[in-house]
């Protein structure tokens, strides 16, 4: 299957050709589990999710590697502001470790709720002090940092390439001069790798290091953990497009100034989820989580549906009216799945038929992940009638492995629709008068007897003995 992406770094949709053939290297930028990850975030995990498991599909051998963050990350992308780690520890009066424990497993519960997949690694980042140290060492030892106020910064003037990803040109790199906020910086977009010393001295995250008591700079740990898990040059690189300017841009420039190769291949940008009323961040504590959804009376997979319908470069509005709408095609698609699954009593199997479709699906969802042009596959599908039960299900099993709606283990736990005594009673007595007319050869009658049934939703099967029925739903 030919994969094509939009690689953010040239601008344009790209084959995808991996390093090693038929294995994946990936890298996400990861939570700061400072607080409840909200939908906004959930939904570039989803983006991300619906990568992978396209890969898995198409037969590739995935390496996902994810960051924790659990320090550095200061409220502002530029070194400025304080930890929001910190910041929530004191407002909490919860240790810094307790608020990460607990926000990590929180981010865990709602992305498992999510059907995303979980990474192959999941790193912390206060895991890793030594081997963010290390690269810092590297940086410094070819020359790319300097030391100011007690703080190591990266010198992006020592780094031609710097700005590449966001297209920053030297018009706007001056351009930072106006807002740059720490009088140390010989240039604006210098970045810090290491603090020993910040606004916030009472600082209680702190490590021991060649530059004396302190702590990482927020961009290192992605490089430092991405190359140790990945090794010095990976397939793809990806993240909200937020990242691009600041975090993904520090990111290339530390890694590369340090291997002296080419980091990453492929680079993709989840657009934002935003509130009608603008945008949803954390910080300002305006967002929705996952669970103030549920407690809507919505299914989790009920957002992931909702997400689906738009293509991840698009910026993407939320509602509950659009919720809702998403529920409702949720809930008509696991109906269908579970009535088609009784149809064919379970036995899902490919046919020309339903692979013509989906295999439309998966071209759609090759190309650069354009899921919601997959969807429209998904109910053409449902629709077709030259498609027997048991293709159709095959075909939907098959999308599902990248839809993420556990469509099998739905259809499977759904209970098969009860009958009465008296309606049992009443489909006994047409089944005897199929046979009576079968005996009597007015097979004109016995079709005519069926075709109620099969109206009314119960299937009917002639055994050498007997006639077998069940009810499959109430005439889908
Ligand atoms: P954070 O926990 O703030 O580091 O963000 C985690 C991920 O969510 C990052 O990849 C961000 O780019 C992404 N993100 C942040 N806000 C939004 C949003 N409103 N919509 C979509 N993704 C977002
Ligand atoms: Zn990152």
């Amino acid at each position: 299957m030919e994969i094509r992406f939009y690689n953010t770094m040239s601008r344009k949709t790209e084959i995808f050709e991996p390093i090693e053939p038929m294995k994946v290297k990936m890298y996400a930028c990861g939570p700061t589990v400072y607080n409840y990850a909200h939908i906004g975030n959930l939904r570039t995990y989803i983006f991300e999710d619906l990568l992978k498991r396209l890969f898995l599909h198409a037969g590739y051998e995935v390496n996902h590697v994810m960051n924790i963050t659990d320090v550095g990350h200061l409220t502002g992308d530029n070194d400025d502001g304080e930890d929001k780690m910190v910041k929530s520890s004191r407002e909490s009066s919860r240790t810094v470790r307790e608020i990460a424990d607990f926000y990590t497993n929180a981010f865990f519960n709602d992305t498992d709720r999510l059907h995303i997949l979980r990474p192959t690694t999941a790193c912390k980042a206060t895991d890793h002090i030594d081997d963010m140290i290390a690269l810092i060492q590297t940086l410094e030892k070819k020359g790319f940092t300097y030391e100011a106020g007690g703080n190591i910064y990266f010198s992006i003037d020592r780094f031609p390439e710097y700005g590449r990803l966001a297209r920053l040109d030297s018009q706007q790199l001056q351009a930072g001069a106006r807002v740059a906020v720490d009088g140390n910086k010989r240039n604006p977009h210098d970045f810090v790798l290491w603090f020993t010393r910040s606004k916030y001295e009472n600082h209680v995250l702190l490590w021991d290091s060649p530059w004396g008591k302190g702590y990482p700079g927020w961009h290192i740990e992605c490089s430092a953990m991405s190359m140790k898990y990945l090794g010095p040059h990976f397939d793809i690189h990806c993240g909200g497009i937020d990242h691009i300017p600041v975090h993904h841009t520090n990111e290339i420039a530390q890694s590369e100034a340090a291997s002296g190769e080419k980091w990453v291949d492929y680079w993709l940008h989840g657009e934002f989820l935003i509130l009608d009323k603008g945008k949803m961040s954390k910080s300002s504590g305006s967002f929705l989580t996952l669970q103030s959804l549920i407690d809507a009376g919505y299914d989790p997979l009920d957002y992931r549906w909702f997400c689906l319908g738009a293509h991840y470069r698009s910026q993407l509005t939320f509602s509950f009216d659009g919720l809702k709408a998403a529920a409702s095609a949720r809930r008509k698609l696991f109906t269908r799945t579970a009535a088609l699954k009784a149809e064919c009593a379970g036995a899902a199997v490919e046919t020309p038929e339903g692979k013509a479709h989906s295999d439309r699906f998966w071209r759609a969802a090759a190309d650069d992940l354009n899921l919601p042009k997959a969807l429209a596959s998904v109910w053409a599908l449902l629709k077709d009638e030259t498609v027997s039960p048991s293709g159709k299900l095959a075909a939907l099993y098959s999308m599902d492995e990248i839809l993420g709606l556990g469509l099998r283990e739905a259809a499977e736990a759904a209970d098969p629709p009860s009958v009465s005594a008296e309606e049992k009673a009443r489909i006994e007595e047409l089944l005897a008068q199929r046979r009576e007319a079968k005996a009597a050869r007015d097979f004109a009658r016995a079709d005519e007897i069926r075709d109620r049934l099969a109206a009314e939703g119960i299937r009917i099967r002639d055994t050498a003995e007997t006639t077998l029925w069940e009810k499959i739903g109430g005439g889908m």
